[in-house]
Formats: C-alpha cells, sequence, structure tokens
C-alpha cells in the first residue's frame, strides 16, 4: 500500500523515476531475536524490528509497536509514512518505526520491562538522538519509553532524554504528549469544517479503536460538544442515536475494561460490519492499517473520514470514497499531532528548558493547521483528493532534499 501510494503521486507529480525507486525503499532494517526468561521459567524469544525508511532530512523518527501483528513488512510500511508526515509538517525529521511481535497483555509488568529492555540492547547501536528516535504506538506508553530512555542511559553512563519521546513528564516528556495526536486530530477537523461552512458542534461522529488516539479524540470532541454516536475497541462496538456518554466510558476503560461488557439502557452492541455503515457526519478511524478496504467502503454513510489510524484506508476503498464525494483527511496529516509534539518533546529536552501546555498546544495548532492549508490549497488548485495532495507536498520536499544530497558515493 505504502508502494503503491509512493507510485500515484510520483505520476502525477512528474517524479524523477531515480528518485521514485530510491523513495520506495528503505534505508535499513534490522531484524533481532529478543530471548526472554518468562515468569514461569520458561525461556521464550520473540522477533523484533527497527526501520529507518529515511533519514535524508534528519533523524529518524516514529513509535514502537507491540502487536501480535508486527511483521517486517508493516515495520516497513509505517516507517515509509512517517517519513511523509515529517516532510508534511516541515519537521527536520526522518521517517522510522519499530515493533516487537508479541500480544504484550500476555505478558506480566516485569515480563514487558525485561522484553523492553532486551529489544532496546539489540537495537542500540541505530538509535540516538541524532540517529534515531523512538515514541510510543499501539499498545506502547510512557512507561514503556521510560525503559528504553533508562537502558540506553544505563549503556551510555549518561541521562539521555532525548533518545524517545512520550516519555513521563518526570524524566523529561512533554506536557501535552500524550493527548497531542487528538488534539492535532480536532485542530485539522476544525479548520476542514470551518472551510466546508460545516458547524462541528453539531455533527455525528463514529470512533473506530478506543486507545490512545482514539480515546483522547472521543474525549476532546465530547467536551467540545459534538456527538459521539459510537465507539469501538478490539472486543466490539457500541451505539446509541442519542450519543454515547464518552466521560463514563473513558472510566470504564480505565479500569481495564472492555466495551463488550459496558450495558447501559439504550446502548446497542454492535459487530465491525454494522459499525462501518452507521450513517454519521464524520467516521474516524484510530485503531489499525487496513480497516476501510474495498469490500465495506461502499457501505460508508459520512461527510468526512479522518484517519487517526496509519493507513487505514486502501487506495481502492480511496478511490471509492471520492467516487462518493467523501473528504478522505489522510493519516499524514490527520494524526501528525503526536510526532509534532514529540518534536516538541525532542528540542525541550536537547534545550533542557520545559514549555507550558499553552505553549505546546499553540504551536501545535500553528504547525498542523498550516500543512492542512497547504494540502487544502494543492488540492482544490489541482483537483486532488487531499490524501494525493498531502503526498506531492511530503514527497517533493523529501526529493529536494534528496536532489541536494545526492546520491552518495
Ligand atoms: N506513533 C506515532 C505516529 O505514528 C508517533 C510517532 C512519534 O511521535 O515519533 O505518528
Amino acid at each position: 500500500m505504502a508502494q503503491k501510494q509512493i507510485d500515484i503521486v510520483s505520476e502525477i507529480m512528474g517524479l524523477d523515476s531515480n528518485i521514485r525507486r530510491y523513495l520506495k525503499r528503505v534505508e535499513r532494517s534490522l531484524i533481532v531475536s529478543i530471548p526472554i526468561m518468562m515468569d514461569d521459567g520458561k525461556l521464550q524469544i520473540f522477533e523484533g524490528y527497527r526501520v529507518h525508511h529515511c533519514t535524508v532530512r534528519g533523524p529518524g523518527k516514529g513509535g514502537i509497536r507491540y502487536s501480535p501483528e508486527v511483521n517486517l513488512d508493516e515495520v516497513k510500511a509505517l516507517a515509509t509514512w512517517m517519513t511523509w508526515k515529517c516532510s508534511l509538517l516541515n519537521l527536520p525529521l526522518g521517517g522510522a518505526k519499530g515493533g516487537v511481535c508479541v500480544d504484550p497483555r500476555k505478558l506480566s509488568k516485569n515480563e514487558l520491562e525485561r522484553l523492553t529492555r532486551r529489544y532496546t540492547s539489540e537495537i542500540i547501536n541505530i538509535i540516538g538522538p541524532d540517529i534515531d528516535i523512538p515514541a510510543p504506538d499501539v499498545n506502547t506508553n510512557a512507561q514503556v519509553m521510560a525503559w528504553i530512555m533508562d537502558t540506553y542511559s544505563m549503556n551510555k553512563g549518561r541521562p539521555v532524554p532525548g533518545v524517545v519521546t512520550g516519555k513521563p513528564i518526570e524524566i523529561g516528556g512533554s506536557v501535552g504528549r500524550e493527548s497531542a495526536t487528538g488534539r492535532g486530530m480536532f485542530y485539522v477537523l476544525e479548520a476542514l469544517c470551518n472551510k466546508l461552512n460545516y458547524d462541528l458542534k453539531s455533527m455525528n461522529i463514529i470512533i473506530q479503536g478506543f486507545g490512545n488516539v482514539g480515546g483522547w479524540i472521543a474525549d476532546i470532541l465530547y467536551t467540545y460538544g459534538s456527538k459521539i454516536l459510537a465507539v469501538s475497541d478490539i472486543t466490539g462496538g457500541i451505539y446509541s442515536e442519542n450519543g454515547l456518554d464518552i466521560k463514563e466510558l473513558l472510566e470504564w476503560r480505565n479500569q481495564g475494561k472492555f466495551l463488550r461488557d459496558f450495558q447501559k439502557t439504550n446502548y446497542k452492541h454492535i459487530g465491525n460490519d454494522e459499525f462501518f455503515s452507521i450513517k454519521c457526519d464524520v467516521l474516524i478511524p484510530a485503531a489499525l492499517e487496513n480497516q476501510i478496504t474495498k469490500v465495506n467502503a461502499d457501505q460508508i454513510n459520512c461527510k468526512i473520514v479522518l484517519e487517526g489510524a496509519n493507513g487505514p484506508t486502501t487506495p481502492e476503498a480511496d478511490k471509492i470514497l471520492h467516487s462518493k464525494s467523501i473528504y478522505v483527511v489522510p493519516d499524514i496529516l490527520a494524526n501528525a499531532g503526536g510526532v509534532c509534539v514529540s518534536y516538541f518533546e525532542y528540542i525541550q529536552d536537547i534545550h533542557s528548558y520545559f514549555w507550558d501546555l499553552d505553549r505546546v498546544n499553540k504551536e501545535l495548532k500553528k504547525i498542523i493547521v498550516n500543512a492542512f492549508e497547504n494540502v487544502f490549497t494543492i488540492s482544490k488548485e489541482k483537483n486532488l483528493p487531499l490524501r494525493e495532495a498531502a503526498y506531492i507536498i511530503a514527497l517533493s520536499r523529501v526529493a529536494k532534499a534528496v536532489e541536494f544530497r545526492g546520491f552518495f558515493p
């Protein structure tokens, strides 16, 4: 999918074929074996990856995910999308990604810590504040980042907070980082609604995924006054035509409980198929990639798709949504608030000077709304979907950097 998107946009742009070939490959992939002594005394071997797609514009940047679905191809695609995301926001960073093939729900806290520290040790030579800076992604969080920061620092013999972002505030994290992806999504949605003369407060929203991204955007939109008709997690969806009480559902989630077990009068439990056919104004896929496909794109009945997840829409589905005049706000723009505040965290760590929440949110809004304006303008000028417009901007910047630096040797 990631490669197909490069091809589609390269055609439109008339991109030099050497550069196109260069952008379709990754710079380096490291596959590591992670042997972990489990609490029951049995040794288990996990496989982990860290991929640098492109560091032409700066050190690699991108999250680490823990999931049984993780594989090298997935990590390569995710690393590629990080290159475009950082470029679109004009951050001086490249694209990278990592992952471990593991179901973290099956591990104790001690096992998770050992896995994280061993994985960090295995990739230690290709990460660092001026090489590649990991961050949270699916099933990883501030605690996991703290273990990575500690393992790296112990090895170097000095504290190195700038090796990861998304850390706890107490060890060099940034205020506003945890909510940043959701907040950025809100700013982009607000800007798009202004362009289209839609009143965001009166819009009906559905959100697939109720983790860090889905949970925060649900909270922000609910607090703002929009109606959230449905949300879903890995156990299924929950729907109410009068709107859900998001605060109540977040409290439930924070106790480690699943939506499947939440009961309330007028709340209906629904499956994934039913979920995507709910009539609404904004559909927010905030779970995993490949969720909106040619199989279900036809059933989708909304005005805007706001991509909280990375790669939730396949190129075939993109075409179908476009033919239905649905605005698809692409992942590399919609969810870029996370990496944007990661960049702020990295700068704060390097300077050892920390900002307040007001500054973080203001600077985030400035950068992400500016990126949106550029994308919207190109999309109108060239009569292209938002994704293609975003890719034109992102690829052009990287292509120019490649041209200036040349092909070594
Ligand atoms: N994992 C997030 C993403 O996919 C954040 C990456 C980062 O902050 O480096 O954008």
